[in-house]
């Protein structure tokens, strides 16, 4: 016997059909003997309508109220499936993240697990019933439902098997594993037996949604042996694993992008110390999360231009703590620029290989798309380019690096 944890997202449990379609799974899983826990997202499409309802309530709304509302979706999909065990004759019943508990800090919106209260799942997993847990929610130290930040219920799956020690994480989704880059867009794109967690941690942090950052990270951490598989078709689907678990490394082992950044530039700051500080310093008190920065060689050396990136959704809040501050910075002009991407190429192999951005910058210029700033670490190339090239150039930097599929 061992004991599994099985997370459904969103379009595993998009209607009734689908949801008994997910019992009977589980099902096989108890058949076998097994102790199942269940991690469960809300329908797919209704966490965006709450989240839509409370933009619309108050578009500067209170973070304790909106975790009330977004964390409603789980609740739903975590009751029906309860039911829809018992009715096929297996013995379950839904916990919500309060009631375990699921402890996070209090930053609504984005909060973190500190702790999960097992006791109470565990002993009824043994006596083997199934334990439905809405993902996506916990309780903050005032006794506040809070969320864990979009996608977050891969994070309260992983968590919830560190916890329980399970044997297996299985990440059920609508692709059938993790690819060289989103099956949605490349087409040749080949499906991983296997993938390195630091690997995943990048491409999921640059905008992979298949699995959200947080939970690779504690996945890594706490050595959850997670699967991302297919709800719609039988068969393994992608392992993620240590570096030492894969034979022949690719030096580039996926693509990534991200649309959800915007570009900022400050024309003609003063080219002295302390200014970069004068300008960061107020972004990340306002928890502005910076990403690219480049800063140009200033020509008379009085002047330069200083261009960064921030998420989409902070560029008005971006715009309004620069303006705040226009006098003490002195800069000419600021021109945001929310119509870009960032694409990302990724593989541990890149530690022990040159060449790789040369490859990178070739592809793209072949391609006639203009590279407006690039960024690197030991395992990644970033690059940011206009936002209608961004599936051109995810599928040229594909086919560059060779991973295309034949097959396809
Ligand atoms: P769920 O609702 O099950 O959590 P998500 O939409 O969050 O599903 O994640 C699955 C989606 O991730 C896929 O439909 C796919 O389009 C996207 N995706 C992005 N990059 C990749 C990748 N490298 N491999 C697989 N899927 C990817
Ligand atoms: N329902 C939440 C979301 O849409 C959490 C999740 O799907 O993982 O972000
Ligand atoms: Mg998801």
């Amino acid at each position: 016997m061992i004991r599994v944890v099985q997370k459904f997202g969103g379009t595993s449990v998009a209607d009734i059909d689908r949801i008994r379609a997910v019992a009977e799974r589980i099902k096989k899983e108890v058949d076998h003997g097994n102790e199942v826990a269940v991690v469960v997202s809300a329908m797919s499409g209704t966490t965006n309508q709450l989240v839509d309802w409370t933009v619309k309530a108050a578009p500067l709304h209170d973070a304790r109220e909106y975790d009330t509302v977004v964390a409603a979706g789980e609740q739903i999909t975590a009751g029906l499936l309860a039911l829809s065990l018992q009715n096929i004759g297996v013995d379950a019943r839904s916990w919500l993240g309060w009631q375990l508990p699921v402890k996070t800090d209090d930053s609504h919106g984005k909060a973190r697990i500190k702790a999960i209260e097992i006791s109470e799942i565990e002993s009824r997993l043994s006596a083997g019933q199934v334990a439905v847990i809405a993902g996506f929610q916990g309780v903050g130290s005032t006794n506040r439902i809070t969320t864990l930040g979009r996608g977050g219920s891969d994070t309260s799956a992983v968590a919830l098997s560190a916890a329980l020690k399970a044997d297996r994480c299985d990440i059920f989704t609508d692709v059938d594993g993790i690819y060289t880059s989103d099956p949605r867009v490349v087409s040749k794109a080949k499906k991983l037996d296997r993938i390195t967690y630091e690997e995943m941690l990048e491409m999921a942090s640059l905008g992979a949604k298949v699995l959200q950052t947080r939970s690779v990270e504690l996945a890594m951490n706490h050595n959850v042996r997670v699967q991302v598989r297919s709800s719609f078709c039988e068969g393994d689907g992608t392992l993620v694993v240590n570096e030492d678990e894969i034979v022949e490394q690719e030096v580039v082992s996926g693509i990534a992008y991200s649309k959800d950044e915007a570009k900022i530039t400050l024309v003609g700051v003063a080219d002295k110390p302390g200014v970069a500080a004068s300008i960061f310093g107020p972004l990340s008190e306002a928890s502005v999360n910076v990403d690219m920065i480049v800063q140009n060689v200033s020509e008379d050396g009085k002047a330069t231009d200083l261009t960064f990136t921030v998420d989409k959704q902070d560029v008005e809040r971006t715009c309004s703590i620069l303006d705040s501050n226009k006098g003490l910075l002195g800069y000419l002009r600021l021109i945001a620029d929310p119509n870009v991407s960032k694409i990302s190429v990724v593989g541990v192999g890149m530690r022990s290989h040159a060449g790789v951005a040369q490859r990178m910058f070739k592809a793209l210029a072949e391609k006639g798309i203009n590279i407006q700033v690039i960024s690197t670490s030991e395992i990644k190339v970033s690059i940011l380019v206009s936002e209608e090239y961004t599936e051109l150039a995810v599928r040229a930097l594909h086919t560059a690096y060779g991973l295309d599929t034949e097959k396809k």
